[in-house]
């Protein structure tokens, strides 16, 4: 085990809160500030591929799905890790995902340990990193059950709707299950609100309630991500907010959450509340 890298999975079941976007800009925010970083896209949607320039990610036919399956039937890795399966994407390194993860999830449900299959996979590659961040998919099923195992840490995104409090406890109910039976030391490093819109009295009450129901038990981060036509216009460029507009509001406040994270420190320092949750 290599205490140095710290995982986190970026994760809420909801989908469109901005977990992808999250993933891609705070893992080259990471680099630009001289961190090693791997990305992992675990959503059969592939979108954090995409987001690379990958037009076509089903046509890959080495992903995160091969590198599970070798893990479950016992195949030798080494082989996927040596054949390209790693790509790489402006100073950050990233493992690429398709239509191809669904069929991988189905195969998990009758393997063994397989909570633990993504945290096996990726533990003889930790040790070339300071960072792995895993894009998960909008469920909570066992596909994000497998990040909650593999990760040290939780970054949440949320945008200030409605009913996000909702869907949060929900999460975080996930999130104590596995802290009770599998991993006892994960922790939430905090919630990020995202696509903010400072200008509405709504977005700004809604942030302020969120806060006060869950602020108690949770850290938020102090970058609240601006809602923005910039950081939506990134994935179709094939580019991070910092090389696409590298002056905006969006690529400013990922790069003081990269700040923010790093100041959280590995794993082993990490500073954040452990969440209790029953
Ligand atoms: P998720 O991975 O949680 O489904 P995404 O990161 O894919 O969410 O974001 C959902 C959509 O919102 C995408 O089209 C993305 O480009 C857009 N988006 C993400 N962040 C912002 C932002 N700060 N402002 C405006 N649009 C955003
Ligand atoms: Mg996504």
């Amino acid at each position: 085990m290599d205490d140095s890298c710290k995982v986190i999975a970026i994760t809420n079941q909801k989908g469109g809160v901005g977990k992808t976007t999250t993933t891609l800009n705070l893992g080259v925010g990471l680099a630009r500030q001289g961190k090693r970083v791997l990305l992992i896209d675990s959503d059969p949607q592939g979108s954090l591929t995409a987001s690379t320039g990958i037009s076509s990610p089903d046509e890959l036919d080495k992903t995160l799905a091969e590198l599970m399956t070798y893990e479950m039937t016992g195949e030798d890795k080494d082989y996927i890790y040596e054949s390209d399966v790693i790509k790489s994407f402006e100073g950050v390194d990233f493992i690429p995902s398709n239509i191809s993860l669904s069929g991988t999830e189905s195969a998990l449900s009758n393997c063994l340990s397989r909570e633990s299959v993504l945290k096996r996979s990726i533990e003889a590659i930790k040790h070339d990193y300071d960072f792995i961040l895993i894009d998960c998919m909008p469920s909570l099923g066992l596909l994000n059950i497998n990040a909650l195992v593999a990760a040290d840490s939780l970054i949440i995104p949320c945008e200030p709707t409605f009913l996000s409090s909702k869907g949060m406890n929900l999460l975080l109910g996930s999130v104590g299950r596995v802290k009770r039976q599998i991993n006892p030391n994960l922790k939430i490093d905090g919630i990020l609100l995202t696509m903010v819109d400072s200008r509405t009295n709504n977005a700004r009450d809604i942030s302020a309630a969120l806060k006060s129901e869950l602020g108690p038990r949770i850290h938020f981060f102090d970058s609240p991500i601006p809602r923005s036509v910039k950081a939506q216009e990134c994935p179709l460029a094939g580019q991070s907010i910092f090389s696409y507009e590298p002056n905006c509001k969006v690529a400013l406040a990922y790069e003081s959450l990269t700040k923010e994270v790093i100041k959280l420190g590995g794993k082993t320092k990490d500073k954040s509340r452990n969440v209790s949750v029953r």
